[in-house]
């Protein structure tokens, strides 16, 4: 079994009741079992302007998948959500992006973990720390330390404990 963290990311089509649907979807896979869930954050988009704000939230998992299979199983979920892939940045159902694989790192034509952006993003890096306060990458950062460079600006907490809705 392997530990693994996953962000998601809605903003569409009632973010929240996205994001509650697809942490039940992700703990209904057979090979994964929920471990620890976030808060529900609203944040203010980045990327294209003029597009809704975002709901946020991670997940812990325990998993006895392979970095591409979990891969392959986030971005069905995402397809069964009604993903459609636009614009860069645009605005989605639903995003479920691969944060951390055990102490990984994986650097492939598909996937990039660490997330290549985790460090500079705080709608990611909050409720990270909600799940895991200690978390350390691999390289030895701790996320608490990352999230204090960044700031808590432009995000905020909806809803405390699963279910948030
Ligand atoms: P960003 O990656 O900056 O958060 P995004 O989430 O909008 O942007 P997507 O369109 O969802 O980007 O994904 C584009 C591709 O990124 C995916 O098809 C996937 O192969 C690749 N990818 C690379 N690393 C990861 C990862 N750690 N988690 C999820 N997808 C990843
Ligand atoms: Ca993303
Ligand atoms: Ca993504």
């Amino acid at each position: 079994m392997t530990t693994v963290y996953i962000a998601l990311g809605s903003n569409l089509e009632n973010p929240g009741l996205q994001l509650q649907r697809a942490v039940d979807d992700i703990d209904s896979l057979p090979e994964v079992e929920l471990s620890g869930c976030s808060k529900l954050y609203i944040s203010e988009p980045v990327g294209p302007e003029g597009q809704p704000d975002y709901c946020n939230a991670a997940v812990r998992i325990e998993t006895t998948l392979e970095p591409l299979a979990l891969l392959d199983a986030m971005q069905a979920i995402e397809n069964d959500h009604g993903r459609v892939r636009t614009v860069h940045w645009g605005p989605r159902t639903l995003d479920l992006d691969i944060i951390l694989y055990g102490d990984d790192i994986i650097e492939s034509k598909r996937l990039t973990v660490p997330h290549y952006q985790m460090h500079v993003r705080n709608f990611v890096l909050c409720p990270l720390l909600d799940i895991a306060p200690d978390l350390t990458l691999p390289d030895g950062r701790k996320a608490a330390a990352l999230l204090a460079e960044v700031g808590t600006a432009g995000i905020e907490v909806v809803a405390t404990k699963y279910p948030w809705l």
